[in-house]
């Protein structure tokens, strides 16, 4: 197995707090939380970087983004605000490919 952190999450050798799955989509609790609602949306397959996305990725960003609309829909307060956040690369704050949806809480902007 790949020593990436979600990659064992998506097989289940890690456990994680799963807010929604699907056949190519997972989305789980952050173990540390920025916000009220921390959840991590990622792809099932190891995408290193946004970087490393290919033109034929596109549904696939696509299906991540409307997983994370569901799940501000489902857990975030009163259909109140919520941001998504795409790092990328060491500079960008990045460890792994993933969609944080932050929410339950006013957002300040730059985020430091
Ligand atoms: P990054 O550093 O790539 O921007 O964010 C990685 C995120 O994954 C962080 O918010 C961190 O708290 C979260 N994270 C790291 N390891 C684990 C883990 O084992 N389980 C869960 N649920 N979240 C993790």
């Amino acid at each position: 197995m790949s020593d990436c952190i979600f990659c064992k999450i998506v097989a289940g050798a890690i456990p994680a707090r799963i807010a929604y799955e699907d056949e190519h989509v997972l989305a789980f609790h952050d173990i540390s939380p920025q916000a009220p609602v921390h959840v991590l949306v990622i792809p099932r397959r190891h995408i290193a970087t946004l970087n490393d996305l290919a033109p034929d990725d596109a549904g696939l960003v696509g299906a991540m983004t409307l997983t994370a609309q569901k799940l501000a829909r489902d857990l975030v307060v009163d259909g109140t605000g919520f941001r998504l956040v795409l790092n990328c690369n060491a500079d960008g704050g990045q460890d792994v490919f993933h969609l944080h949806l932050l929410g339950g809480r006013r957002m300040k902007w730059p985020p430091g």
